[in-house]
C-alpha cells in the first residue's frame, strides 16, 4: 500500500467530494437513482468513520434537462437558469431520499462567486457549515445557478469545491468525474496513455496532458479539474480524482486503495486568511511592477511599494485585493491594497520621500503590505 496516500486518508478529518454531472445522469439527463443511492450509502460511511464530509453536486442543469424533456444542455443563460431551478430540487430530493435511512439530514447550501469575495459572507458559510457539522447533518453544497450571471459565476464546480476545501481547510478533495484520473495522454486517442497514480506538482508538464476535454451536460473538464487541484495543492491540501462510476469508489477511495490519481500538496499550509486573499476573493484591480519589485516581492519575501509599480488598471478602493502582475503580464502574487486605484496611479512609481514631497503625507509605505499579500505559484 502506498504510504503517503495512506497517510493523506488517516488525516482526512475533513473531506470534500465533488461528485460531476456525467456521475449523476445518463446523457439524456436523467438522473441515475442507483448511483445516487450507492453514494449516499458511502458518504454515510465516510462519516460514521469519523469524516466531516461536504458534498460538492453538480448535476442540477443535467437533471433539470432530462425532467424538462430538452434532450440537450441549452445555451442560453436563462434557459439554463430554468433547467438549474428544475433539476436543483429533483437531486437533493434523490439524496435525501438515499440519505433518510441512515437518520442523516440534508442540507443544502447554493453559492455564487460573490458569497466569497464578500470575507463577511465568506466566513459566514464557513460558520454554518461547521454548525452543520455540530448537528451531524451533511452540507450539500451547488452553485446557485438559477441567480448566477456570468460576471458572478464561478466557472465549473471543481473551482467551488476546491474553494470551499480551502474555505474549511480540508485537507481532502476528492473529485469523482467519469474517467480513472489524470492520464498521461488521452487515453481515448492514444492507447498507451498511462492513469498517473500520484502527482507531486501541478506544473506545466501535467496542464499539457489536460488536453481541453469537456462534457456534454456539465461545464468542467480535466483542464478545469486541474485547475481546481491547483488551488487546493497550492494551500497545502490533497486531493484525489477519480471515476465515480466505479462501484464503491468512495470506499475504496477512503480504504487507502490507489485508485485515480492523487495530487499531494504542493509548498506549504496556507494560512486562512491568506488563502482568502490569494486564492478564494477575485481581484478587483491589477497592479504591473517591475523587475526590482517583483525580486522584492517573490524571492525576498518583502511588502510591494509603490515605487515598483508602473501600471494601475482597474477600479478598487483601500482594502480591496488587487492582482500583481511582472512586465511580461504573468500574475506573481495578490493582495490587499492600502490605497485606491486613483491614489495608487497617483503614487506608483515614486519613493516615499517623493510621495511625501508631492501629498505632504505617506499614509502606508507600501502600497501592499507584505503580511496581505500571497506569492502565487506559476504553471
Ligand atoms: N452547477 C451546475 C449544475 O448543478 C454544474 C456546474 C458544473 O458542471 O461544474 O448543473
Amino acid at each position: 500500500m502506498d504510504s503517503g496516500r495512506m497517510e493523506v486518508i488517516t488525516h482526512a478529518h475533513t473531506v470534500v467530494i465533488k461528485v460531476g454531472t456525467n456521475v449523476l445522469t445518463d446523457p439524456s439527463g436523467h438522473l441515475d437513482r442507483q448511483r445516487i443511492q450507492s453514494l449516499t450509502g458511502q458518504l454515510h460511511r465516510a462519516r460514521i468513520a469519523g469524516r466531516n464530509v461536504v458534498l460538492v453536486t453538480s448535476g442540477a442543469i443535467g437533471a433539470g434537462v432530462g425532467k424538462l424533456g430538452l434532450g440537450r444542455r441549452p445555451s442560453d443563460l436563462p434557459h439554463l437558469q430554468a433547467c438549474a431551478a428544475v433539476g436543483q430540487s429533483a437531486l437533493i430530493q434523490l439524496y435525501q431520499e438515499g440519505l433518510a435511512p441512515y437518520g442523516v439530514h440534508t442540507a443544502q447550501i447554493l453559492l455564487t462567486a460573490s458569497d466569497f469575495d464578500n470575507r463577511a459572507r465568506y466566513l459566514n458559510v464557513r460558520n454554518t457549515i461547521l454548525t452543520l457539522f455540530e448537528y451531524q447533518a451533511l452540507p450539500i453544497i451547488n452553485e446557485n445557478d438559477t441567480v448566477s450571471v456570468a460576471e458572478i459565476k464561478f466557472g465549473d464546480n471543481d473551482h467551488l469545491a476546491a474553494m470551499v476545501t480551502n474555505l474549511l481547510r480540508a485537507p481532502l478533495l476528492v473529485l469523482l468525474t467519469d474517467v480513472d484520473g489524470l492520464y498521461s495522454d488521452d487515453p481515448r486517442k492514444v492507447p498507451e496513455a498511462k492513469l498517473l497514480s500520484t502527482v507531486h506538482n501541478i506544473d506545466e508538464s501535467i496542464t499539457r496532458m489536460a488536453g481541453s476535454s469537456r462534457s456534454l451536460l456539465g461545464t468542467g473538464g480535466m483542464r478545469s479539474k486541474l485547475r481546481a487541484a491547483r488551488l487546493a495543492t497550492a494551500a497545502g491540501e490533497s486531493v484525489i480524482m477519480a471515476n465515480g462510476a466505479l462501484d464503491g469508489i468512495l470506499d475504496r477511495v477512503f480504504s487507502g486503495e490507489p485508485v485515480g490519481t492523487l495530487f499531494l500538496p504542493h509548498g506549504q499550509d496556507v494560512p486562512s486568511w491568506k488563502r482568502w486573499v490569494g486564492y478564494t476573493a477575485r481581484p478587483l484591480g491589477k497592479v504591473v511592477v517591475d523587475a526590482g519589485a517583483r525580486r522584492a516581492v517573490v524571492e525576498q519575501g518583502r511588502s510591494l511599494l509603490p515605487v515598483g509599480v508602473q501600471v494601475v488598471e482597474g477600479d478598487f478602493r483601500k482594502g480591496d485585493v488587487v492582482s500583481v502582475c511582472d512586465e511580461t503580464g504573468q500574475e506573481i502574487a495578490r493582495g490587499m491594497s492600502n490605497y485606491s486605484s486613483t491614489e495608487a496611479d497617483r503614487i506608483r512609481g515614486q519613493s516615499s520621500e517623493q510621495i511625501l514631497a508631492s501629498l505632504g503625507t505617506v499614509a502606508y509605505p507600501e502600497l501592499i503590505h507584505r503580511d496581505n499579500l500571497v506569492v502565487i505559484g506559476t504553471a
